[in-house]
């Protein structure tokens, strides 16, 4: 799936994406991994509200600050966004959901979000489905 971000730090809901794209998977019962394919961006189940979209675009640009240190990060001196790559391996790349009726299982207020750190890019996402 293919998803344009268009700000620095920014939450993008893939629900609906990803539940069209279930309809082609040809698995009924089972499970569902939703994965990134890039190290600056991740991949989680919360809801989708305006001011958790809000805390999260402060926290993506503040959690690891103070473990910056004195003489940076040192990724910062390549392409400059060493915080981005960190705060990925925190929150993870991919998210495993159970697929009911060919459709994953979610609460009421979870959405599938896509965590942009150092957009804006183009980013790719994948579906693998086991089951039935
Ligand atoms: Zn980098």
């Amino acid at each position: 799936l293919a998803v344009q971000t268009d700000r620095k730090t920014q939450i993008v809901n893939v629900t609906e994406k990803v539940r069209q794209a279930c309809r082609k998977l040809g698995v009924s019962e089972g499970i569902l991994l939703v994965s990134v394919r890039h190290t600056t961006c991740a991949v989680c189940v919360n809801e989708d509200e305006a001011g958790l979209r809000h805390d999260f675009e402060r926290l993506g640009e503040t959690l690891l600050n103070p473990f910056r240190g004195n003489d940076g990060y040192h990724h910062d001196r390549i392409d400059d966004n060493a915080q981005a790559h960190l705060t990925s391996i925190l929150l993870g790349h991919s998210s495993t959901l159970p697929l009911k009726d060919g459709q994953p299982v979610l609460g009421t207020w979870q959405s599938i979000l896509l965590l942009e750190m150092d957009g804006p890019r183009p980013r790719t996402l994948d579906l693998a489905a086991i089951g039935d």
